[in-house]
């Protein structure tokens, strides 16, 4: 990877399943070994899979007052934990030390799911502190792996690093203040040949107060960590090659993407590719920093190199396809009449906070159509119809319309924009297999065209595109 001369500083992040037994943190703690024998190291590690799931769910159970059905998914935790340990780290010592840590991490898990039982109330800020008890089991169990390996190692919590907003479920860094923490924090370490193991998904407030910041957040620590410490590349370790042409459980030619940029990452991540977190890549940005996707499974293989410029292929790089959504139309000749009607569609979308992916609007007005995930549909066009109860009630407005069986499929690439013609052929192919499009969507960034099909359609057309588009010659990135 020829950057040799350059004192390196890599931050590893290692996704659920890279953690998801003993043998995958064995096998964890050798790339981390490797990296901290090269260079600087730095590694950020999900919950073992199916571990944050699965405190939500003792979380809820507590919330319902079922206390003792919360206790008990948290003694099922901790015997996984505890089997996984004894595997991992052979030393009596350091198997001792980190098994008291997680007890202290359980019986705090304990208290918070009893808390919350006994006031049938789980706050947001519960929630995240129950949830992320995951990532405060797996670090130090990691730590301890690597330092088997002949490498002093130290967990740390990200909490002591990384300073959020106070969004509980979905908090964003305060980056000057991330950036001198983690600067006073690891340094010292990495300058005492220690390498440090830092929990994902986790922050703080500027009081302390722990934060999350969502769902598959981990991906995002590494970012923020990276971009705060000037790191010389973030390596995402997963269970996947890198970033893929296509979804390969659809389509079987589906290839590694050698080089990518950063906007064709975020569009796929936007629509539902499901490698990177959507965040993933604003911290680094600015320093136009690599990000690496790999497999830990398979570290001999390249993986996806995601830089500012990516590649020198143009025209489309990848598709992806977002199947729970729904798509809602607001329309009728009437609306032609009444200017307002985007902007009270928009406003009242943005009151329920929901998502929304793709916009369409006739210009003879029409009709206005828009699609969010399913997760957020119900509570849109229950905001709708109140909204528009009135003219419905004129008929200034015909119909609000919800249709969930469709699905996006969207076509990604970056230097799409000085290459004409590439809507006509995306068509030109689904016309051919008479896949019908209901809706249709070009970001004025033009990376990416969007279409709404009938979700029964998805594959074919997929396929239709990867084939018109040469993807299945995509030079593999292994
Ligand atoms: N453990 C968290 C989750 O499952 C964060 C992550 O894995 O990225 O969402
Ligand atoms: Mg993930």
């Amino acid at each position: 990877m020829g950057r040799a001369m350059k004192p390196q500083l890599q931050v590893m992040k290692f996704g659920g399943t890279s953690v998801g037994d003993a043998a995958c943190i064995a096998r964890a703690a050798q790339i981390i070994a490797d990296g901290a024998r090269t260079g600087k190291c730095v590694a950020v590690v999900s919950a073992m899979s199916g571990v944050t799931n699965r405190l939500i769910d003792a979380a809820k159970a507590a919330q319902s007052g079922n206390a003792q059905g919360a206790l008990a998914m948290l003694d099922e935790l901790a015997a996984k934990h505890a089997s996984t340990l004894t595997v991992v780290v052979k030393n009596e010592a350091g198997r001792t030390k980190v098994w008291q840590k997680m007890q202290q991490v359980f019986a705090e898990g304990r208290r918070f799911c009893e808390g919350t039982a006994l006031l049938r109330e789980l706050s947001p800020r519960t929630l995240d502190t129950i949830s992320s008890l995951g990532e405060r089991l797996s670090a130090p169990m990691v730590a301890a792996a690597v330092t088997e390996l002949g490498l002093p190692s130290e967990a740390l919590e990200a909490s002591e690093l990384i300073v959020t907003d106070d969004y509980h479920g979905g908090a964003d860094p305060l980056m000057e203040q991330t950036r001198t923490k983690s600067h006073a924090r690891i340094y010292p370490l990495l300058e005492k040949g220690i390498v440090p193991i830092v929990t994902g998904f986790i922050g703080a407030t500027l009081d302390g107060e722990r934060t999350t910041l969502g769902r598959g957040g981990s991906d995002y620590s590494a970012t923020i960590l990276g971009a705060a410490l000037h790191a010389t590349e973030v390596i995402i370790w997963t269970d996947v090659d890198g970033v893929l042409t296509a979804d390969p459980r659809l389509i079987n030619e589906a290839r590694t993407i050698p080089n990518i940029t950063y906007r064709e990452a975020a569009e796929l991540a936007f629509f539902g590719a499901k490698v990177l977190h959507p965040k993933t890549l604003k911290p680094v940005v600015e320093a136009a920093i690599p990000v690496w996707i790999r497999n830990s499974f398979s570290p001999e293989k390249r993986g996806t190199e995601i830089t500012p410029k990516g590649g020198r292929n143009g025209g489309v790089k990848a598709l992806t396809a977002i199947r729970d959504v729904t798509l809602i139309s607001i329309g009728g000749p009437g609306i032609v009449g009444l200017p307002d009607v985007v902007g009270r569609t928009f406003s009242t979308i943005a009151e329920v906070r929901s998502n929304v992916l793709l916009i369409s609007q006739s210009s003879s007005q029409n009709d206005i159509c828009f699609s969010v995930s399913s997760a957020d549909a119900e509570r849109t066009i229950e905001a709708l119809r109140k909204e528009f109860a009135q003219d419905l009630k004129h008929e200034k407005v015909e119909h609000i319309n919800v249709d969930p069986n469709i699905a996006i499929v969207a076509v990604v690439g970056e230097n799409m924009r000085g290459t004409p013609g590439i809507a006509g052929r995306t068509f030109q192919a689904l016309g051919k297999e008479n896949v019908n499009i209901i809706a249709i969507a070009q970001g004025s960034s033009e990376s990416n065209i969007s279409f709404v099909i009938e979700e029964s359609a998805v594959k074919k057309a997929l396929e239709a595109t990867h084939r018109e588009f040469g993807l299945h010659l995509t030079k593999n990135g292994n």
